[in-house]
C-alpha cells in the first residue's frame, strides 16, 4: 500500500515552509537562491521541542530550552546568504543550538563544523541531524571562543551568539577571501549589530548588516 503524503500533517508543514521563504525572506530582500531553496528544504519543525511544532514556521524566535533559542527564520536566512556559501565550501558554525542554522548550511556546502557550548544542546542537535540523515556535518561539544584549529582554515564562519569582543581565535582560522558573521555586542540588554568581516590581503573589510539580538556568547571569550 502507498501512503498519500499530499494532504498529511508533512504536507501542511511544507506548504508552511514555502510560504515562511515567500513572506518572510524572499519578501525581505534575501535574493541568493540556494539559500531559498535550502530553507524551503530543511524541515524546521523537527528541530524545535515537541510542544513547539505549530509555531516553527512562524516570524519569530523559538525557545529551545537551557535559556536558548532557535533563531527567526529571517536571521537565519540573512546570516546563510551573507557567509556566501559554495558547494565546494567548509563552514565553521559556532553555536549549534537545535542544529537548524547547520543543516541549512548543509544543504549548501561540503562540509559544516559546528560547536555548541551546553552538553543537552550538542545531543539535541546530533540527534536531529542525525535523524534526518545529515552527513556532511561534524560536531563537537565544547567552547567555541577558540575555533576549531584542527578543522582549520574555514571557507566561512558562522556565529550564532553574541560576541562581546572581535573573537581573534576565530578569525585566524578564516581563509583569505572567506566571510565571518558574528553579533557583536554585550548580553542581553546591550545593543548588537550584526557583521560580515571579510578577509582580504589588505586585512579585515567590516560592513553592518543590522541590529540584532542574540543570546551571549559564553565561555573563554567573556574574560580578559
Ligand atoms: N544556530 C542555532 C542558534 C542557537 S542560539 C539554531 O539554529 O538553533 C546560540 C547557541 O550558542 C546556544 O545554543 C548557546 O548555547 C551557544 N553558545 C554560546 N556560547 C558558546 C560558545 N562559547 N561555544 C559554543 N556555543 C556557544
Amino acid at each position: 500500500m502507498e501512503i498519500d503524503k499530499s494532504n498529511g500533517p508533512e504536507a501542511e508543514f511544507e506548504q508552511q515552509r514555502h510560504r515562511m521563504v515567500a513572506r518572510q525572506l524572499a519578501a525581505r530582500q534575501i535574493v541568493d537562491t540556494t539559500v531559498l531553496d535550502a530553507m524551503r528544504t530543511v524541515p524546521r519543525h523537527e528541530f524545535v521541542p515537541s510542544g513547539m511544532r505549530d509555531k516553527a514556521y512562524d516570524d519569530s524566535p523559538l525557545s529551545i530550552g537551557h535559556d536558548q533559542t532557535i533563531s527567526q527564520p529571517y536571521i537565519v536566512g540573512l546570516m546563510t546568504e551573507a557567509v556566501e556559501p559554495k558547494p565546494t565550501d567548509r563552514i565553521l558554525e559556532i553555536g549549534s543550538g537545535c542544529g537548524y542554522q547547520t543543516a541549512v548550511l548543509a544543504e549548501i556546502v561540503e562540509k559544516v563544523y559546528s560547536i555548541e557550548l551546553v552538553p543537552e544542546l550538542h545531543q539535541m542537535a546530533r540527534e536531529n541531524l542525525e535523524r534526518l540523515a545529515y552527513r556532511n556535518v561534524e560536531l563537537r561539544q565544547g567552547d567555541g571562543s577558540r575555533g576549531w584549529p584542527e578543522a582549520a582554515p574555514f571557507d566561512g564562519v558562522v556565529i550564532t551568539a553574541a560576541s562581546p569582543k572581535m573573537p581573534s581565535a576565530v578569525i585566524d582560522q578564516l581563509k583569505v577571501g572567506g566571510c565571518m558573521i558574528v553579533p557583536l555586542g554585550s548580553g542581553y540588554a546591550g545593543s548588537q549589530e550584526l557583521l560580515r568581516l571579510r578577509k582580504t590581503e589588505d586585512g579585515l573589510m567590516r560592513e553592518s548588516l543590522g541590529d540584532v539580538r542574540f543570546v551571549p556568547m559564553r565561555g573563554e571569550i567573556e574574560k580578559d
